[in-house]
């Protein structure tokens, strides 16, 4: 009997017929996630229900010396829950459970597959919500956005996913299961947590998160201020923040989203604007009415051409709606898109807007632009027909200029997507070779073999020589079905 079978037959073992994927068409729908220009089957889908099966996948594939990638539910913009070397796909759908809802210590303890809205409604009634809010809530994991440390709309107040957890249980690559920081926020030692949040599963499976929980605003008012021009819509981010208002949420969509919003969706935002935002306040009530006054009167002050407070709760979720799927919008506009994720400060966004507008000129592609503009974290969608390689060599040709303009403006390459493969070729511009060398070595130390998601997060970098090392398994194709 071939390796390969027995090695199934052990899975097969620890978690059953049904909790394996290993038909090649059912494997299909696990070679990428949401950045569908970087694809990698893997050589077996394993979708465990219980933290000892997550410990024996891993004990039984670190024996083997066969890859680990984790996979919440796909929706990562940044290539890291797909498996470039084949290996093991770990999906972690089935443990979605809430463990415990505590309210006196305002937390939750949830299993990484639970849908993040799916927390936000279980303790609704209660008065409580989960902050982080990446437009894709619907249908992300939580384990998936503490592993990128998403970010989402609202997390210009609320800050980002690190902000709202208080404790991980991690699978590492030994197998055993590490408990870092709870219910307690401050602890002794290092911030392990915090270094967890975000290392895109190459510090092992997360197997339960402790989440802050947040108690729902007495008042909230959503406002849509329409400009002619990107640019008068940047000033009047600059002039609400320089006020001290700290809205919610600070959206920009440009005249090329709103249109295919209006389209597809149908939100409400008037297809003539060149620019909209999308100025959410909330907090105590009196606040609240007397913010938005202020932001009503700032975002005139900069040339609003119309300004428009949601009237009640389903005005303004129609509004959040169009904002939520402008993503899927933009299919009506172009077959495929590069969705960008880079961050400038905030002062930068007129100067970086301007850039673009230049950048897609020069390369002939067209710039779609929906984006989270009180924090500086740019979306910008650069569209291309995949049909056409030219077209496609274009929108990369942009992509990579644009890149190297927000660093030159003291920028990041991620905001909140995060590395994945997609980036990880791109931190040399952002690091000094010691800081990376730092993070290999810390990564090393965590899992020695270089088992978990490996290819993801660090590129492989010239000046240490270390890096990736897993092995990939020597697999006849089909020898598994
Ligand atoms: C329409 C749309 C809108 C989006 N909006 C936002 C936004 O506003 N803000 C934002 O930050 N992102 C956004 N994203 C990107 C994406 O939704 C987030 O990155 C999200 O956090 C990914 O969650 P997921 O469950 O889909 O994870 P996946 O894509 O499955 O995985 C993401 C990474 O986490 C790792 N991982 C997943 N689960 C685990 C686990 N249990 N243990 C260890 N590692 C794990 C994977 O290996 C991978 O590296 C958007 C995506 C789409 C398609």
């Amino acid at each position: 009997m071939p390796v390969n079978s027995r090695f199934v037959d052990e899975l097969r073992a620890i978690v059953g017929s049904d909790a394996l994927v290993l038909s090649p068409e059912g494997r299909l729908a696990y070679e990428c996630d949401m950045h569908t220009l970087y694809k990698g089957q893997p050589d077996v889908v394993v979708l465990p229900s219980r933290v000892d099966e997550v410990q024996r996948i891993v004990r039984l594939c670190r024996r083997e010396r066969v890859p680990i990638v984790p996979r919440g539910s796909g929706t990562g913009l940044a290539g890291g829950a797909m498996a470039p070397t084949g290996g093991v796909m770990v999906a972690m759908n089935r443990m979605n459970r809430v463990l415990e809802i505590d309210i006196p210590n305002r937390c939750a303890v949830v299993e990484p597959g639970l849908i993040n809205l799916w927390l936000t409604r279980e303790v609704a009634a209660r008065g409580y919500f989960f902050a982080p809010d990446p437009s894709s809530q619907m249908v992300s994991s939580i384990g998936g956005n503490v592993s990128t440390n998403a970010g989402g709309p609202h997390c210009l107040k609320y800050g980002i996913t690190t902000n709202h957890v208080l404790g991980l249980t991690i699978v590492g690559s030994s197998g055993e299961p590490l408990t870092l920081g709870g219910k307690v926020w401050d602890r002794p030692g290092y911030d392990l947590t915090g270094v967890a949040v975000g290392s895109e599963g190459t510090f092992g499976l997360v197997t339960s998160i402790t989440v802050r929980l947040t108690h729902t605003p007495e008042g909230v008012k959503t406002i849509l201020a329409l400009f002619a021009t990107i640019d008068a819509a940047s000033e009047a981010v600059s002039a609400i923040i320089a006020a001290g208002i700290v809205p919610a949420a600070l959206e920009m969509l440009d005249d090329v989203v709103i249109r295919a919003i209006e389209a597809g969706v149908g939100a409400g935002y008037p297809g003539d604007a060149g620019a909209v935002l999308l100025i959410e306040l909330d907090g105590p009530r009196a606040e609240v009415e007397m913010e938005a006054e202020r932001a009503v009167a700032l975002s005139r002050a900069r040339g609003a051409l119309s300004v428009r407070v949601a009237r009640d709760e389903a005005e303004r979720a129609l509004l959040w709606k169009g904002r939520k799927e402008a993503a899927g919008a933009i299919g009506r506009i172009a077959p495929s898109f590069l969705l960008q994720d880079a961050v400038v400060p905030r002062s930068k966004l007129p100067q970086i807007m301007r850039e673009m507008q230049a950048i897609s000129a020069r390369h002939r592609v067209l710039f779609a632009n929906v984006f989270h503009a009180g924090d500086g974290n740019l979306h910008p969608l650069i569209c291309y027909d995949d049909r056409d390689p030219d077209e496609l060599h274009r929108a990369k040709a942009a992509n990579e200029e644009l890149l190297r303009a927000c660093i030159d403006m003291g920028g990041s390459v991620t905001g909140e997507h995060g590395v994945g493969v997609d980036k990880a070729q791109h931190l040399g511009l952002q690091y000094a070779d010691a800081d990376l060398n730092f993070m290999y070595r810390l990564r090393r130390v965590i899992d020695p073999e270089g088992l978990m998601n490996p290819g993801k997060l660090l590129p492989s970098h010239p000046a240490c020589g270390e890096g990736f090392r897993a092995r990939r398994p020597v697999l006849p194709e089909g020898a598994w079905v």
